[in-house]
């Protein structure tokens, strides 16, 4: 089979739509399918990096590809309007990650804890050091509850919720 090119990747990313590659360089990678493996991992199992280890899969599959996600079940903040207005269940904005793990993506439920860049591996929330040659990077955002004098965690969960995290399938997608 072809080897894929940089231009090919870099089509595949931006229909993956990953937020971002931490690493650049793709063409001199030998991702070459039947001459090196490689191994990706991905961290963050949203829309953005999943779809980033699918496309990256299905685009080579000889490609190791370890996805790191914390949660097994992946809620979608998008399409939440049509939940709200009783459109769709609750039920269907939930998502696993059965059909990555059928196309051959190594799916961790552990959160990446850190990234060593000199010695390219990542360590997880369960102690695995993970080698990478390439890494994506594709967390979400994270609220910074102190930024707000007066806000906080407890504040949102009461007084002043907030509608930007999904709550990985539990029965209260939003806190709102
Ligand atoms: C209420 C709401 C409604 C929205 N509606 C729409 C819409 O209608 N249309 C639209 O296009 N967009 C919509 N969006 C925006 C859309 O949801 C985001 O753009 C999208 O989810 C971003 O994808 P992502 O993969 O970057 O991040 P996320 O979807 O947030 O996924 C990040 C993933 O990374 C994981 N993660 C975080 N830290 C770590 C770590 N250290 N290690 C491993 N994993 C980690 C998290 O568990 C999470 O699963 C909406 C957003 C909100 C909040």
């Amino acid at each position: 089979m072809a080897d894929i090119s940089r231009r090919d990747l870099g089509k595949l990313v931006a229909g993956a739509g990953a937020g971002a590659f931490a690493a650049t360089g793709f063409g001199t990678f030998a991702i070459a399918q039947g001459v090196s493996a490689g191994r990706v991992v991905v961290i963050g199992g949203g829309a953005g990096g999943a779809s980033a280890a699918r496309a990256l899969k299905i685009g080579a599959p000889k490609l190791e590809v370890t996805l790191l996600e914390p949660n097994r079940i992946y809620s979608s903040s998008f399409f939440s309007n049509l939940y709200l207005g009783g459109f769709r269940s609750y039920a269907s904005l939930n998502h696993n990650y059965d059909g990555l793990r059928r196309l051959g993506v190594r799916v961790v439920h552990q959160r990446a804890n850190s990234v060593d860049t000199a010695k390219k591996t990542v360590r997880t929330s369960g102690g695995q050091t993970l080698p990478y040659d390439k890494l994506v990077v594709s967390p979400g955002i994270a609220i910074k509850y102190d930024s707000i004098p007066g806000y906080s965690e407890a504040v949102s969960n009461g007084r002043a919720p907030h509608a930007y995290l999904t709550q990985g399938g539990t029965a209260a997608p939003w806190r709102w």
